[in-house]
């Protein structure tokens, strides 16, 4: 940093750069703030006068990418899961793995074996209603729990003030920076240089179609919890129903998103991938599996299929809550943090 902070070529690329010149000196705390600010363009090492050969070696992406994945390492909550994020890879297989057998081996216990060779007319008449939902919102309140205790350990390291005297135009425009992902441009806004030496905005549209897939999945969810509970209109629901729309068109965003990502991280050029002990590559298969099962289901209606593919879609979302909590969806987290304080540090 000290020598970007001399050289300054790069000032116009992302927010890191301005949010660098405000310091003279780099302690732990403002290394990790900067590396979370960073989106991973690659703009810098593309056009960095002192990469390698150069006897410097500078290479920002890398490095921060580093200090990122230990800043999800130290400020987890609590600290003994640590060992949880530092075999994402293994933890996420076992958690899919387990949570499917339990599924598996309770629905078995409940109808005996011809559950799994017959259809159904209702999901809920392989597992009832009460117990998906008992076992989802007890799983969301320990996510929103371990983010909330994770986030205000972030929060008070970045030395930003208590949530309430920050003001609005700052939360505005670092939601604005999330939606749209600009530090993704490359600093002219024709994306970035994930592949090599020509920018490009792929990374950033199919982060786009995994970002906004997932949150109209999110909200069909809530939608069907309305229908349920408030509506008295409980599942399974038509093709033309809002619940079912939004789940449908962001389950196919989520499902081309999550594939493209993944594709985009196998071209990615070495120099720039960083290891992240498989958080990266986990949060993708499981959003990725997540939406191609939550999609099968429908399909698999009068099919004998059904009991199995119902085991093995909620098996995966368990997974995936504990990705939530201890993986690499962590990261958009910590960057909303990062992106508040840079946009803090702007206002007057
Ligand atoms: S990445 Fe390289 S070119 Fe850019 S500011 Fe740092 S030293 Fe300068
Ligand atoms: S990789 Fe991109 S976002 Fe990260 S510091 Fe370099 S230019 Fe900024």
């Amino acid at each position: 940093m000290t020598i970007c902070n001399a050289c300054r070529y790069c000032e116009g690329h992302c927010a890191v750069f301005p949010a660098m010149e405000k310091h003279l000196t780099f302690d732990a705390s403002t290394i990790e703030y900067l590396a979370n600010l960073c989106h991973q363009c690659g703009a810098c090492f593309q056009h960095c006068q002192y990469a390698e050969p150069h006897e410097f070696a500078v290479n920002v992406p890398d490095t921060f990418a580093a200090v990122r994945t230990s800043s999800y390492v130290n400020h987890i909550w609590p600290g003994m899961a640590r060992p949880l994020v530092r075999h994402g890879r293994t933890f996420s297989f076992v958690s899919a793995l387990l949570a499917t057998t339990v599924f598996s081996i309770g629905v078995y216990l409940e109808h005996g074996g011809q559950v799994f060779s017959r259809s159904h007319d209702s999901f809920y008449e392989v597992i009832p209603h009460g117990v998906m939902a008992g076992t989802f919102s007890v799983l969301g309140v320990a996510v929103l729990l371990v983010w909330t205790m994770s986030l205000v350990r972030f929060w008070r390291i970045l030395g930003l003030p208590s949530a309430f005297f920050i003001d609005r135009q700052t939360y505005v425009r670092a939601l604005k920076s999330m939606l749209t992902l600009e530090n993704l441009g490359g600093g002219h806004g024709k994306g970035c240089y994930q592949h090599g030496e020509r920018a490009s905005q792929i990374k950033r549209w199919f982060h786009h179609l995994t970002m906004y897939g997932f949150l109209l999945c999110f909200a069909a969810t809530s939608l069907g919890t309305v229908y349920h509970y408030v509506l008295q209109f409980p599942a399974p629901y038509d093709w033309l129903t809002g619940p079912k729309l939004l789940g449908t068109l962001g389950g196919v965003s989520l499902l081309f998103g999550s594939a493209g990502l993944y594709w985009s991280r196998r071209q990615t050029t070495p120099e720039i991938d960083t290891e992240d002990y498989g958080m990266g590559v986990s949060l993708i298969v499981l959003l990725f599996a997540t939406s191609l099962s939550g999609l099968a289901l429908p399909l698999l209606k009068d099919s004998s299929w059904l009991g199995v593919a119902l085991c093995l879609h909620l098996g995966i979302v368990v997974a995936m809550f504990t990705c939530f909590a201890w993986g690499k969806f962590m990261h958009g987290m910590y960057r909303a943090v990062a992106l508040i304080k840079s946009e803090h540090d702007e206002l007057p």
